[in-house]
C-alpha cells in the first residue's frame, strides 16, 4: 500500500468515473462542438450563477488566461506573496501578460480590503496602472485557509469603486464551500472571473474551468487558443469533471476530518514543534531542527508514505479521495516509530 500525501492532485479516476469518460459523447471543441465540454461549462457556470465557462487544461491555464483577460502589458496585479499565481506559475504574470505584481503579505495568504486600498497605484505617469486583484480560496500555501466571506465582499467593493477586475483562484473553492454556509453562487456574485480545479479534491484526472460573463469568456476562449490550450475531443476529460461535480463535492468534508486527525497525531510527536491548524485538507508542520526535513521525507518514503519537504523544516501533507482511515492508522504507526 502506497500512501501519497504530497497533493490532492495524485488521485486516480475511479471505475465509475472512467465509465463516464468512456461513454462520453464528443466533438471538436475548438469549433465549440463537443457536447460534453459544453455541458460541463454550462453546468459549472450555472452552479456559480455566472454566465459562461471555459474548460482549460489546468488551473495554471485558467489563472493565466484570466490575468491576460483583465490586464494590458505594463499593468500591475495585486496578489498575495504566497499566492499560486505568483509563487507557483513560473513567472507567468510577467511572461504571459507583461505585468508587474504588487505583493501583499496576508495572514495565511489572506489580505484585507484595507491592504488592497493601500496597494492601488495613484494616477501618475511614473506608476504602473493597477488593473487586477486576485485572491485565493482556499489558500494553498496558507495551509488550506478559508477566506472570510465578508472580507471578500469588502475587497469586491474596493475593486468596483476603483475600476479593478477581481479574480478568484478557486482551485479549492469547494473545500471552502463545504466548510462554510456560503454557496457557489455567493462567490459568483462578487467576482469577475473564477477559476475552479476539477483535478484537486474533486478527483478528476485533468482540467479546470474558468467562469465569467459571456463577454469575458468569449475573449478568454481566444486567449486560451493563443496559449495553445484549444483541445479537440476534450469531452472525454470533461465527462470526468461532470462526474466529479455530481459526486465528489460533499465528500470533501471527509478529507477535512482526516486532516484534523492527522494534525492531532502530529501534535503528539516529540520531533514536531509546530502544526498549522488545518482549516481544510492541507497540513503544514515544522520539524525540530535536529530532524532534517529531507531525512524525514526519505524515512517515510522507505515506508511507502510520500510527503513534501519544503524549506525551513516544513513538511506538507494533503488529504484526498484516495486517502482513507486505514491509511491514517498506518501513517500513525510509522510516525510513532520515527520518534
Ligand atoms: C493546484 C493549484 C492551481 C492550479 O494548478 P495546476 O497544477 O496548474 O492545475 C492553481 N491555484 C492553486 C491555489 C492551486 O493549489
Amino acid at each position: 500500500m502506497t500512501i501519497d500525501l504530497r497533493s490532492d492532485t495524485v488521485t486516480k479516476p475511479t471505475k465509475k468515473m472512467l465509465e463516464a469518460m468512456f461513454s462520453a459523447e464528443v466533438g471538436d471543441d475548438v469549433f465549440s462542438e463537443d457536447p460534453t465540454v459544453n455541458k460541463l461549462e454550462e453546468k459549472c457556470a450555472s452552479l456559480f450563477g455566472m454566465e459562461a465557462g471555459l474548460f482549460c487544461s489546468s488551473g495554471t491555464q485558467t489563472n493565466q488566461v484570466a490575468i491576460k483577460l483583465h490586464t494590458q502589458p505594463g499593468d500591475e496585479v495585486i496578489c498575495d506573496a504566497n499566492s499560486h499565481i505568483y509563487y507557483y506559475e513560473g513567472g507567468g504574470i510577467a511572461f504571459n501578460s507583461g505585468c508587474s505584481t504588487k505583493l501583499l503579505n496576508g495572514e495565511r495568504g489572506k489580505f484585507s480590503s484595507a491592504d488592497v486600498l493601500n496597494a492601488i497605484r495613484a494616477e501618475n505617469i511614473h506608476f504602473p496602472h493597477t488593473s487586477l486583484v486576485s485572491v485565493e480560496n482556499t489558500h494553498n500555501r496558507g495551509g488550506g485557509s478559508i477566506y472570510d466571506f465578508n472580507e471578500l465582499e469588502k475587497i469586491a467593493e474596493v475593486c468596483r469603486k476603483n475600476n479593478l477586475s477581481f479574480h478568484l483562484d478557486g482551485a479549492r473553492i469547494f473545500n471552502a464551500i463545504v466548510e462554510t454556509n456560503k454557496t457557489a453562487s455567493d462567490f459568483g456574485k462578487i467576482f469577475d472571473t473564477i477559476s475552479v480545479c476539477l483535478s484537486k479534491g474533486l478527483g478528476a484526472p485533468v482540467g479546470s474551468v474558468l467562469l465569467g460573463t459571456r463577454e469575458h469568456i468569449y475573449k478568454a476562449r481566444r486567449i486560451r487558443k493563443v496559449f495553445g490550450g484549444g483541445m479537440r475531443q476534450a469531452g472525454y476529460l470533461a465527462a470526468a469533471g461532470i462526474y466529479a461535480l455530481d459526486n465528489n463535492i460533499l465528500r470533501l468534508k471527509e478529507d477535512h476530518s482526516r486532516a484534523q486527525k492527522l494534525a492531532v497525531i502530529l501534535k503528539s510527536l516529540p520531533y514536531v514543534i509546530e502544526v498549522m491548524h488545518p482549516e481544510t485538507n492541507i497540513i503544514y508542520f515544522r520539524l525540530a531542527d535536529n530532524f532534517p526535513g529531507n531525512d524525514f521525507q526519505q524515512k517515510l518514503a522507505d515506508n511507502n508514505i510520500r510527503v513534501i519537504s519544503l524549506d525551513n523544516q516544513v513538511i506538507r501533507m494533503v488529504t484526498h479521495l484516495d486517502f482513507n482511515d486505514e491509511m491514517i492508522t498506518r501513517v500513525e504507526e510509522v510516525l510513532k516509530k520515527l520518534s
